[in-house]
């Protein structure tokens, strides 16, 4: 097994893409390389009086189609290679759902559990002032990721406003409703990732009633997604957070789970108790014979080292990049489903969408519109997915890929290069 590089999984599949759609090396050549890399150092006077210097980036891979979209991580583990996959993971998930946006993705290098709030919002301020010549509303739109949310949106609106001299909405998305953050944004892309499991379960003539599943990762996605799947009636077995996770065959009790981890932000499921249950680790949630399987964390975590005793029929991939290139290979060998992460968890960029669209034309949309919408947009590109790789004889992720990348080859030669 070669050093895990989540770019070069992105490389490996658009590659296959192109070859299928008959495109050239020319023709895919630009899409390759992300338009700017952008490395900036965050000076932060911390609480203790000492000055740290954060790392952060910003990174827009592609803006053919329109302006870079993606999110801000705030994560240890952030680094220049993960960064570039997940801008471009965003260049072709707008394009799968096809909202007129090209990719891009933030990142800075700390553990937001432990910092407090005021050298959070610190760091959140000197990012953005360093990012700011990349970022705007017609040029390139951050978002929340793992580790931000819509207080730091809500700083990173205020400072980009600040800098400009008058107030800018729509510079970022998946803010506080009070600044224009649009109803529904923030349970967005759970709700995109129940839409695509009941999708498939029914594609494949499944009952979502009674079907087991088991989540990992207790995030703003994980969490969502345990709650609206919960409410269509699905038995989740497992759920873990960075702390470990718990079983119950018998279904876990999700709603007391969420109010327990919504009490206090520092609450961990190790901590957790409820009748039946024990205890598991996120390796062992990972190869539960259960019906869908939903890895909702960071990336590469099914990869050749589990990839064989993996036993769901179905993997919903709501984080990005779950799943390495290299085990990709194994799990359709063995006739795993994969629903890929650039369809399944595009809910929460298509209503980012529907926030920046709100922003700049000064209105509000209900949460009933906002919801309908969303469902408007994921249903007929899963269809549309699933279409083309019934009828080109390939996986889903194939399937998605032959989708965007089309869209956004076809984009740039249309606009050709410059000059
Ligand atoms: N961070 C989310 C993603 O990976 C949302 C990005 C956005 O809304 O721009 O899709």
């Amino acid at each position: 097994m070669g050093q895990y590089n989540p770019y070069d999984n992105v490389l490996k599949v658009v590659k296959e893409a192109a070859d299928i759609l008959g495109y050239s090396d020319s023709d895919i050549e630009a899409i390759k390389y992300p338009e700017r890399e952008l490395k900036v150092a965050i000076p932060v006077r911390m609480d203790d009086g000492t000055t740290h210097v954060f790392e952060g980036y910003r990174i827009q891979h592609s803006t053919s189609r329109g302006p870079a979209k993606g999110g801000i991580r705030f994560h240890p583990a952030v680094n220049l290679d993960e960064v570039k996959a997940l801008a471009a993971w965003m260049t072709f998930k707008c394009a799968v759902v096809n909202i007129p946006y090209g990719g891009g993705k933030g990142g800075v290098v700390c553990d937001p559990n432990k910092l407090s709030e005021n050298e959070l919002r610190a760091i959140t301020r000197r990012f953005t002032a360093a990012i700011a010549p990349l970022i705007g509303p017609e040029q390139d739109i951050p978002a929340p990721d793992v580790g931000t949310n819509a207080a730091v949106m809500g700083w990173m609106m205020d400072t980009y406003s600040m800098l400009k001299g008058h107030c800018v909405h729509g510079v970022v998305t998946g803010k506080p409703i009070e600044l224009g953050g649009a109803l529904g944004r923030n349970e967005a892309t759970g709700r995109g990732v129940m839409f695509t499991t009941k999708n498939i379960l029914r594609k494949l003539g499944l009952d979502s009633n009674g079907a087991t599943a088991a989540i990992q990762g207790m995030g703003n996605v994980g969490s969502i997604t345990a709650k609206l799947l919960y409410k269509e009636g699905m038995k989740i077995v497992a759920v873990s957070d960075v702390s470990g996770g718990i079983y119950h065959q018998d279904g876990l009790n999700i709603p007391a789970i969420l109010e327990y981890l919504s009490k206090d932000r520092r609450n961990l499921l190790e901590d957790y108790n409820e009748d039946g249950m024990i205890r598991i680790s996120n390796e062992e949630l990972l190869e539960l014979d259960v019906k869908v399987l939903v890895p909702a964390a960071l990336e590469n975590q099914i990869n050749a080292s589990n990839a064989d005793r993996i036993k769901a029929d179905i993997i919903v991939e709501a984080a990005n990049g779950p799943i390495a290139a290299e085990a990709d290979e194994t799990l359709n060998a063995k006739g795993i489903i994969v629903v890929p992460d650039i369809l399944a968890n595009a809910g929460g960029v298509v209503v980012s969408y529907f926030e920046w669209v709100q922003n700049i034309q000064s209105v509000s949309w209900t949460e009933e519109t906002v919801n309908e919408k969303l469902k408007n947009i994921m249903d007929p590109a899963f269809d549309a997915v699933w279409n083309i790789a019934e009828q080109q004889h390939t996986t889903l992720r194939t399937g998605a890929y032959l989708i965007a990348v089309k869209r956004v080859v076809d984009a740039k030669k249309a606009r050709a290069i410059w000059p």
